[in-house]
């Protein structure tokens, strides 16, 4: 679904991402895991046009919307993004839900307004995801009278009523307790289990050796080992060691 390959990216003289290739096929569940500042979040915005990369490529089911030209990114043009964001959806640590919007016209104003759906059609598949989400009693409620665990299941269901093709997530439980943590995985290993595509960056490493087809681990801008949870949890490499030890 999303091929990524020799993306590089600086800050000023940070060297945030050193050619990083990085792909996810269909049904994958991929974990990307690493110390804070390893570049994560950066290569998360990149893959989602949050952010620019300065050279790599970029292609979702094929079809090249950044290519590198002369060491440098060359972007496709605005029409041709749109159409690339639509094969993917997002999900943040903020939950970043529009505060006088409430619960149903969160999760529906994009697909009515930007994919321009049927009403009738989005409302029913939004009444459903919200019934997914334990949470059919709160559609007109706004999201400051949701708890957190509760505006986070609204911005995964707003990010699945888009039908996206891949799911991004970033470290989408860390400003939550640990009672609505749980609330939150149970959620993402439900939607494993329906075979959604999924990319999540985090730091629940017992979560993310039990989801994930494959775990990712980054340190200073580079891909240090990926692998299958098993093989990961049992690294010989140093630095997977170091920075899993952590979490022992
Ligand atoms: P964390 O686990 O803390 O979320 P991360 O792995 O997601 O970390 P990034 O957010 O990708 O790390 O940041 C990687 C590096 O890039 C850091 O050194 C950060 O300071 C720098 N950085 C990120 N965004 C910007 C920006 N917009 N401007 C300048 N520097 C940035
Ligand atoms: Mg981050």
């Amino acid at each position: 679904i999303l091929d990524l390959s020799h993306i590089k990216k600086s800050f000023g003289q940070n060297d945030v991402l050193k050619d990083i290739s990085f792909k996810v096929d269909e049904g994958e569940v991929v974990s990307i895991i690493g110390p804070s500042g390893s570049g994560k979040s950066t290569l998360l915005r990149i893959a989602t046009f949050l952010e620019t990369m300065d050279d790599g490529s970029l292609s979702y089911l094929g079809h090249p919307y950044v290519t590198s030209q002369n060491g440098q990114a060359v972007y496709a043009d605005k029409k041709a993004l749109h159409q690339a964001m639509s094969n993917f959806g997002l999900v943040f640590q903020n939950f970043n839900l529009f505060p006088h919007f409430n619960v149903l016209e969160n999760i529906t104003d994009a697909p009515i307004r930007i994919q321009k759906r049927n009403k009738e059609e989005v409302y029913a598949q939004a009444r459903e995801l919200l019934s997914k989400m334990g949470l059919s009693d709160k559609e007109k409620a706004y999201p400051s009278q949701l708890s957190g665990g509760q505006q986070q299941r609204v911005s995964i269901a707003r990010a699945l009523a888009l039908k996206p093709k891949i799911l991004f997530f970033d470290e989408p439980t860390s400003a939550l307790d640990p009672e609505l943590t749980l609330e939150i995985l149970k959620v993402i290993k439900e939607l494993a289990a329906e075979k959604m595509t999924m990319v999540i960056v985090t730091h629940e490493m017992t979560f993310a050796r039990d989801v994930s087809t494959r775990i990712v681990f980054m340190d200073q801008g580079v891909i240090v080992e990926e692998t299958s949870p098993e093989k990961m949890f049992s690294s010989t490499n140093e630095r997977t060691k170091a920075f899993l030890g952590k979490y022992h």
